[in-house]
């Protein structure tokens, strides 16, 4: 079946009368008997305590499996949470892993700071090169860590060559699927152990919930359990609820900002005040061939960088009136942020370069809206832009710092 139908179908049980299911807003269940508590009380089970499960958690978890192709799937209080619940069930000090330069940044923190602190040794690779994985590898790694298209540079990595070269090795696979979603990719498919999203961005799409996935064969989601009774990154219910609620039209939602974000992509890279654009589906992009190979469709989410560098960056994103500056993505508002800005109290603007991240790179993720409205919109910001520039730059003091705290895009 058509992701769009599993959708809605891969949850149906033909005893159920109600066509959504109910909430379980419920910590704890009871047993009949000594017996059936000592079978509630081993291994996976939804009716025993919350934090080993609960019937709105599961629900979600059944469809999200369906969605990406997984035998299962464990859903948790964020996408951070499935992130360092499944490092921690995987890998323990001594190990290796091979994680790429390009990645989420919450997933970079953990990889540079909790990872060592554990003993976990942690070596990063360009994405874009096949063979840089290869030689990363070594007799003590355990763990390969993937993220296509990243953000925010929208780089793409090779899922087929990589997982061959890990699955030759013996060595697990773990993507990061947020900014693609199952829609564009689905990545079991292509090889992939294990697959996680942070359901907080498209999955759930309507900016309410906060909470991940990580989906994958039976035996190592139960594995990932295990340590997750642990170490309790639980979703609660209602947020399960309202992330399937929200999965419910998740392909219609991501089909539609493909569409919108191809036409705007292609109207950026026109514009004469646009320097580069960043966006899998653009034949400009460095690595469109492996994009059109890889993807059924490209995303919301793109980069680009104007001529006038971050002054000119931040004239723009204030001059935009449809997206909010917000960290987020996926969502039905459009949202665009300069990446470095959060991160520019710490780091100077050459480590920036150096990570990849140009002081005047702007994010820019595109919601629900009319393509004709953020267009007109973006012709605006960008009119203004040039406006400013071919005028006196005196008039522009010192720029509002209000947007440098929101880390972790
Ligand atoms: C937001 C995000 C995460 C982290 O998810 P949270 O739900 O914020 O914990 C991980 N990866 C990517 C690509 C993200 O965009």
């Amino acid at each position: 079946m058509d992701l769009a139908t599993l959708l809605a179908h891969a949850d149906a049980d033909p005893a159920e009368a109600a066509l959504a299911p109910p909430i379980y807003q419920v910590a704890n269940f009871a047993a009949e008997s000594a017996d059936e508590f000592t079978s509630m009380n081993s291994g996976r089970h939804d009716r025993f305590y919350r934090r080993f499960g609960n019937p709105s958690q599961a629900r979600l978890e059944q469809v999200m499996a369906a969605a990406e192709g997984a035998e299962a799937g464990l859903a948790t209080a964020s996408g951070m949470g499935a992130v360092t619940t499944t490092l921690l069930a995987l890998v323990g000090a001594g190990d290796h892993v091979v994680a790429q330069q390009s990645m989420y940044g919450g997933t970079l923190s953990l990889l540079q700071d909790l990872a060592p602190r554990l003993g976990i040794e942690v070596t990063l690779v360009d994405q874009t090169d096949v063979a840089a994985f290869e030689r990363a590898i070594g007799p003590r790694t355990k763990l390969v860590m993937l993220e296509t298209p990243s953000n925010p540079l929208l780089r793409l990595t090779d899922i087929q060559a990589v997982t061959a070269i890990a699955q030759d090795r013996g060595i697990l696979t773990f993507a990061d699927n947020t900014v693609a979603t199952p829609v564009n990719h689905r990545l079991v498919e292509l090889g992939v152990d294990l697959v996680m999203h942070s359901v907080t961005k498209a999955v759930s799409g309507h900016a309410d919930v906060l909470a991940g996935i990580v989906l994958g064969r039976r035996e190592l989601i139960d594995r990932i359990w295990r340590t997750h009774t642990m170490a309790g990154s639980v979703i609660g219910p209602f947020d399960a609820w309202l992330a399937l609620r929200g999965l419910r039209t998740l392909a219609m939602r991501v089909q539609r900002q493909n569409a919108t974000a191809q036409a705007v992509a292609r109207f950026l890279a026109e514009h004469p005040a646009v320097r580069q654009v960043n966006y899998p589906g653009l034949a400009s992009h460095p690595q469109h061939d492996l994009a059109v190979r890889q993807m059924t469709g490209f995303g919301g989410l793109m980069s680009l960088e104007l001529r006038g560098g971050a002054p000119a960056a931040e004239r723009f994103i204030d001059g935009l009136g449809l997206p909010v500056r917000s960290s987020s993505l996926g969502g039905f508002r459009s949202t665009v942020v300069r990446p470095a800005a959060m991160w520019e109290q710490e780091l100077t603007e050459q480590q920036l370069a150096a990570a990849g991240v140009p002081a005047g790179l702007v994010r820019y993720a595109v919601g629900l809206e009319s393509e004709v409205d953020l267009i007109a919109d973006l012709d605006r910001a960008l009119a203004a832009v040039r406006t400013d520039e071919m005028s006196s730059s005196v008039r522009h003091g010192p720029r509002d710092q209000s947007n440098v705290s929101t880390k972790n895009a």
